[in-house]
């Protein structure tokens, strides 16, 4: 990989696992300064430890504002500057409307959908200072919706919509907005999901197919970061061929 990130400093969260983890991995190997985040600081602190290049852990919940501003001004103390955010922590808790548990519906709009939206606040000045770029990492689900992904997809179209918004608000002050909307990614994403019904059906769909790696959409947020400035890679949707 080439190392057209030399020092560029960017936030990812939701490091601790999956896509953020190997998205993480892949701006190090491309020489960034990587600030990781999230709630699980073991994991960060391991993922630190296999990094190719210099790496800060910064604890993290998104669902909690004060939280949030204290990541993004660890990020800017240490580094000195805010180069790119990828906002990337997310939750998903598949299940039908009818008899549904609600608190889950809390839980994945607060993650998902506020606090998505308290990082880009949080470090969106910072990205205008430095003609920056806001990654906004979405889904499949934020274009389609499907029965058993209700909430999860009303918080995927919504996100979606606010970064649209933002790439209006921020563009012409020369920050790029990347909408990721990822297919089916064999992660721990669907192990959080309670009802047994949907997590037996997920985990058929993934043996289904050749699922995308965590790597497979690394790659390309790597690919959108490193156009040249004038180039705004604005949505990428990248599913696994097999996927209908
Ligand atoms: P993982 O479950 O492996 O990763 C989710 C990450 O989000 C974890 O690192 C977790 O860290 C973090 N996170 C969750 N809640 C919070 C919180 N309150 N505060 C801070 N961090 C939090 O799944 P993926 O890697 O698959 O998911 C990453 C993103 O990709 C999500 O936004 C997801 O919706 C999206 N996506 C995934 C797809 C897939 O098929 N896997 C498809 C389309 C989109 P911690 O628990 O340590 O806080």
């Amino acid at each position: 990989m080439n190392r057209k990130l030399e020092s560029k400093v960017v936030l990812v969260t939701g490091a601790s696992s999956g896509i953020g983890r190997a998205t993480a991995l892949a701006l190090s190997t491309a020489g960034a300064l990587v600030v990781a985040a999230g709630r699980r600081t073991e994991n960060l602190q391991e993922l630190v430890e296999e990094a190719p290049g210099e790496m800060l852990a910064v604890e993290l919940d998104v669902t909690d504002r004060e939280s949030v501003d204290r990541a993004v001004a660890a990020a800017v103390e240490r580094f000195g500057r805010l180069d790119a955010l990828v906002n990337n922590a997310g939750l998903m808790l598949a299940g039908m409307v009818v008899g549904a548990n609600t608190d889950e519906w809390v839980r994945m709009v607060e993650t998902n959908l506020l606090g998505s939206m308290f990082v880009a606040h949080a470090a969106l000045p910072h990205l205008v200072e430095t003609h920056g770029a806001f990654v906004q990492v979405s889904s499949t689900s934020g274009r389609i919706a499907s029965a058993g992904a209700a909430v999860y997809s009303a918080t995927k179209f919504g996100i979606t919509a606010f970064a649209e918004a933002v790439r209006q608000e921020v563009t012409s002050r020369g920050v790029r907005v990347v909408v990721v909307e990822p297919g089916f990614v064999e992660t721990e994403l669907t192990d959080h999901t309670t009802d047994p019904v949907m997590r037996d059906a997920a985990d058929q769909i993934g043996r289904s197919m050749r699922t995308l790696q965590p790597e497979d959409i690394a790659d390309a947020i790597v690919f959108a970061l490193t156009q040249p400035e004038h180039v705004s890679i604005n949505e990428l949707l990248v599913r696994p061929t097999d996927q209908v």
